[in-house]
């Protein structure tokens, strides 16, 4: 099994689908994983685009065993498998000038036909190809297809099934370009012949080009690799995903820098054109790989169902799911790295949160997470945990500390209460809070709501207990003393 990028931009969804389903067929059968940058086209390759693709594949935790290997290490290779199909006479020289395949080409549009090179190089005498070639007359290289009548091309697709094509219907297509160097098509084919390619797992934009591949198998007398070709990936509106058209939320990068959990998007994307024929929609990695299976790949285009511009669904729902499910169900030790990782890049990490404050740390991400949707959760609306500085929702304080005139005072009242506290813990601050509002012949709602506004800036979060225990007791006695600062808004 092999991924093959061609290095020319960012790692999207569905380059990164075609790796996860070669590293999944891999990891069931046994295989070997290679990684291949397919690096031949030099003008549009880049090295930010494979360290793109290396970062992204190790993020998304789809390890290679072998690799990267690189295209372009190969060129020798590639160009002897030229050289023996002219040898062997399934290819030919062709002398045609650009001026000469334009007229052709003209000709044909005229006559109203899809224009084929006519394959006149191929009945050059050898003495006139001689000729040419000690007349230093440019040349490149062309496949020599079978052109008897009732020649086909046959190879099957897992997915697609057998498919055959008139051997008529396709161009004596190049493999060397005039300065000699190979064409992607040949290259591709050479390349999975030496890294001993058992299947080719791709997407269907690849199909159009097989016929001519397997051509080129047949013509070298090598066994075909086995085919699958997957489904494109198209949007709602049945568009093919771009980055010119979609934007970010095409690219692995984006879902790394807005919180999503590499094994939620690994999930996410292995149902995108894949289903395991049960109901099962949440796989662990070792489940992922026991229910995978190349014939479970669907033919139907699979859709990303993206709508721009609504900040909610900022990309598809489903994969939004799917992540808050990840960040509620995972091993904490699983979650953890990547939590750091997110308050690393907003700086609200503390190095004491993995020493002395480890136990805290771990509580207040238990306590937070059953409501969180991306890792950004933590520094935003998780913010007030770790941060005395955090976003008040002024729709919160108008409900719960302005609309009963007295609830700010109460505010201050409870803060010495919780100071007298020995031991500050949710069972203690439910009693001291409830006692207080009996005290007051209030409604203990009253104070519980307007606590939790004064701690968190919000009206909805966590059970209040556990995070009055969690943020401790000087930060609550702290932000409960100063909440002058906050009913500035009341009207
Ligand atoms: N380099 C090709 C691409 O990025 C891969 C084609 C293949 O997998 O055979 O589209």
């Amino acid at each position: 099994m092999r991924f093959a990028p061609s290095p020319t931009g960012y790692l999207h969804l569905g380059g990164a689908r075609t790796a996860l389903y070669n590293w999944l067929w891999a990891r069931k059968t046994n295989g070997v994983f290679i990684l291949r940058i397919e690096d031949t086209d030099v003008e549009r390759s880049t090295e930010d685009s494979v360290q793109e693709i290396l970062d992204g594949l190790t993020w998304l935790g789809l390890d290679w065993d072998e690799g990267p290997f690189l295209q372009s290490a190969n060129l020798d290779q590639h160009v002897d498998a030229a050289q023996e199909l002219l040898e062997t006479g399934h290819a030919y020289r062709c002398f045609c000038t650009k001026e000469e395949l334009e007229q052709q080409r003209q000709e044909a549009e005229a006559r109203k036909v899809a224009f084929m090179y006519d394959g006149r190089c191929r009945k050059l005498s050898k003495d006139e190809v001689e000729a040419k070639i000690a007349g230093r007359v440019p040349f490149v290289v062309r496949f020599a297809v079978p052109r008897d009548p009732g020649a086909t091309v046959v190879f099957e697709d897992i997915v697609f099934g057998r498919q055959e094509k008139r051997c008529l219907d396709i161009e004596d297509f190049v493999v060397l370009r005039s300065d000699g160097r190979p064409l992607y098509l040949l290259s591709n084919a050479v390349d999975d012949r030496l890294d001993r390619i058992t299947h080719v797992i791709r997407g269907a934009d690849g199909l159009a080009n097989t016929p001519k591949q397997a051509l080129i198998y047949e013509a070298l007398g090598w066994a075909p690799p086995t085919f699958a070709h997957m489904p494109l990936t198209l949007d709602s509106k049945k568009t093919k995903l771009s980055k010119r058209r979609h934007g970010e939320v095409v690219t692995i990068a984006y879902y790394r820098a807005r919180g999503v959990l590499p094994w939620a998007l690994c999930n996410f994307m292995a149902l995108l054109g894949w289903s395991s024929g049960d109901a099962r929609e949440f796989f662990t990695r070792e489940e992922l790989i026991e229910a995978f299976d190349l014939s479970r790949i669907n033919r139907a285009n699979a859709i990303f169902n993206y709508v721009p511009g609504d900040p909610k669904n900022w990309t598809d729902p489903k994969l939004i799911h799917f992540n808050a499910h990840y960040l509620r169900t995972l091993p904490l030790d699983e979650l953890l790295p990547c939590v750091k990782e997110e308050l690393q890049r907003t700086g609200l990490w503390k190095d004491s949160y993995d020493h002395n404050e480890r136990q805290w740390l771990r509580d207040a991400v238990e306590l937070m997470r059953a409501r969180f949707h991306t890792l950004e959760d933590f520094s935003t609306t998780g913010r007030f945990f770790f941060a005395d500085e955090f976003r008040v929702d002024p729709k919160a304080v108008q409900r719960n500390l302005c609309k009963d005139a007295h609830t700010h005072a109460y505010m201050s009242q409870l803060a010495p209460r919780f100071q007298e506290l020995s031991s500050f813990d949710k069972t203690s601050t439910e009693e001291t809070i409830r006692s207080f509002a009996a005290e007051l012949n209030v409604s203990a709602g009253l104070i519980i709501n307007g606590c939790r506004t004064t701690v968190s800036g919000s009206a909805v979060g966590p059970p209040l207990f556990e995070m009055l225990e969690a943020i401790g007791k000087e930060r609550v006695v702290n932000r409960l003393k100063q909440v002058d600062r906050m009913i500035a808004v009341c009207g």
